[in-house]
């Protein structure tokens, strides 16, 4: 029967230290499609292996050197090696063989001699599978990815705060290191919305968060939408004089934008207000804590006239 196109594009790796056998296998692999690549022990399967990431490997369980047992077990430390299917050939069919074939890792087995029906339906089955696998694991990430983005503004939602936060404050506990969190609300935006439309309200939030997201520029760093109209972002290894820069470019930049508000009490533009707080989490300390006290110093900036920064200085930091 005539391979598929999926199954003529697989690589496989041979490995078997008997030239013969590597032979025998080859052809019969070629014509049903497969491409092939080689190794005479596992030393060099290992190398081959990380150079062309093959679909699927056949490995002879007993060869000089580095046996397929060992090789194999080496195979599944590798990152790109633990998706890969492994299929041992071997002369063994006893039971300890075939339980430490499986023990290393192998996906399954076949016996020399070889069976050849059996054999081209194992590979073509387990490179299937593997690479249904691989699709889903793709598609399971992106739906872990889509859980915790806000539809809206493409920004973390609330949720993806909340975990990265809950991360990010242990990881800088543990370096005692600095991080910082910045909440941000939109000044007067119930009278934009009444002003102009809640779509146009909607719009105006894209906007807003796009212009924070251009400002906060480190991989580590993440935007949130923290509610309705609020933005947090969070600044880990940051101290407060960092902060201070990232919480007055928002303000700037949000100011920037230039975007129409005619009933806002503090400017013809849309305006934010900010409140940001910086400690070194300490065993004493709570993330709690800090997220309370960069919202107190939000309403501050709020009550001080809004459109501006206001940092919290934790009594623990002092
Ligand atoms: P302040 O300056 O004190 O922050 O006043 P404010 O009007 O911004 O605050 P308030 O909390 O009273 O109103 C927030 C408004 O944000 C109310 C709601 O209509 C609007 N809002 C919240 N989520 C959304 C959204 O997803 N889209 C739109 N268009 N508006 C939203
Ligand atoms: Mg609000
Ligand atoms: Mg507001």
């Amino acid at each position: 029967m005539k391979a598929t196109l999926q199954e003529s594009q697989s690589l496989v790796l041979i490995v078997d230290d008997e030239p013969f056998i590597r032979m025998i296998l080859r052809h019969f692999l070629q014509r049903e499609g497969y491409q092939i690549v080689e190794a005479q022990n596992g030393i060099e399967a290992l190398i081959i292996f990380k150079q062309l990431q093959p679909d699927i490997v056949l490995l002879d369980a007993i060869m000089p050197d580095m046996d397929g047992f060992e090789c194999c077990t080496e195979l599944q430390t590798l990152d790109c090696g633990k998706h890969t299917p492994v299929l041992m050939i071997t002369g063994l069919d006893d039971q300890e063989s075939v339980d430490s074939a499986f023990e290393v890792g192998a996906i399954d087995y076949v016996t020399k001699p070889i069976h050849w029906p059996v054999l081209r339906q194992r590979v073509k089955r387990l490179i299937q599978q593997s690479q249904l696998q691989q699709k889903l694991e793709a598609i399971n990430l992106e739906l872990q990815r889509l859980v915790t983005i806000d539809g809206l503004t493409e920004v973390a939602n609330r949720r993806g705060f909340e975990e990265y936060f809950a991360q990010e404050w242990q990881r800088m506990k543990r370096e005692q290191s600095p991080i910082s969190l910045i909440i941000c609300d939109v000044d007067f935006f119930k009278l934009y919305n009444d002003t102009y439309g809640h779509r146009i309200g909607d719009r105006c939030l894209q906007e807003i968060a796009k212009a924070i997201k251009d400002i906060v520029k480190r991989p580590g760093d993440l935007v949130a939408r923290y509610g309705g109209e609020e933005f947090a972002v969070i600044l880990p290894n940051t101290d407060t004089l960092g902060a201070t820069y990232i919480a007055e470019n928002i303000c700037d930049a949000v100011r920037k934008l230039a975007i129409p508000h005619r009933n806002s009490q503090v400017s013809p533009y849309v305006t934010l207000s900010a409140g940001f707080t910086t400690e070194i989490p300490q065993q004493s300390s709570d993330l709690e804590e800090m997220i309370a006290a960069a919202d107190l110093a939000l309403y501050q900036a709020k009550a001080a006239g809004r459109d501006r920064f206001v940092q919290n200085i934790l009594a623990t930091q002092k």
